[in-house]
């Protein structure tokens, strides 16, 4: 670091590491905090912020791919409801290229830091799956059900008989499959958190601060 980018006075806020004070403003390559006292010194600053700033590109990285699996679910999901070619195209060729294309800012931010990709592959994966079954168990199953029951409904004011009574028994089994697993949301949203905090872990690692 160049005594040039020591004594730079930053136009951004400068949190102090220990009670994230804005230091802004301070000049020196020892900051004394006015707030808490903490003495820093200024590679440590830069790297808490760069720290935190890593961190936020992951978190928005995170957003996007969880937002892109939900919208990915509820086109596979809406399939269900009016099933049809075209419907078909977007459950089984859409929604994985969707889910994959959102996916996508995770991987790239992923790729900046110097780990192996298998440190953070799993990971990524493993988020993408636990918000893909979340979103699917909260919307494909009940629309499911609901779609096994009316197909139950119209068959039998049809037919009658055999498919009927299967698809009633498909929608009750649905319907208990959803209740059951209500329970087991909580869980699963902590399988999903362990896989963010892991890769959180590898975005704001210490890297070799940039001293002298
Ligand atoms: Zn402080």
């Amino acid at each position: 670091m160049s005594l040039d980018d020591t004594t730079r006075v930053p136009d951004r806020p400068l949190p102090c590491p220990q009670c994230g004070y804005d230091l802004r403003g301070s000049v020196g390559d020892r900051v004394t905090c006015p707030e808490c006292g903490a003495q820093v010194r200024r590679a440590v600053l830069n790297a808490h912020l760069d720290r935190a700033r890593r961190g936020r590109v992951l978190q928005q990285a995170l957003d996007t791919a969880a937002a892109g699996v939900v919208l990915a679910v509820v086109m596979a999901s809406a399939c269900l409801i009016a099933p049809s070619g075209t419907c078909v195209l977007a459950a089984w060729v859409v929604s994985p290229a969707l889910t994959f294309l959102a996916a996508s800012p995770v991987v790239r931010a992923m790729h900046q830091f110097s780990v192996p990709r298998g440190a953070w592959l799993l990971p990524v994966a493993g988020y993408v799956a636990w918000t893909a079954l979340m979103a699917g168990y909260v919307l494909f199953v009940p629309l499911a059900a609901l779609a096994a029951w009316w197909r139950a409904l119209g068959w039998t004011a049809i037919l009658g008989g055999g498919q009927a009574a299967a698809m009633t028994l498909l929608a009750a089994l649905l319907f208990a499959a959803y209740v059951l697993g209500l329970r087991r949301l909580a869980a699963w949203r902590k399988a999903r958190e362990r896989r963010v905090t892991a890769l959180m872990e590898i975005a704001q690692a210490d890297w070799p601060a940039s001293e002298s």
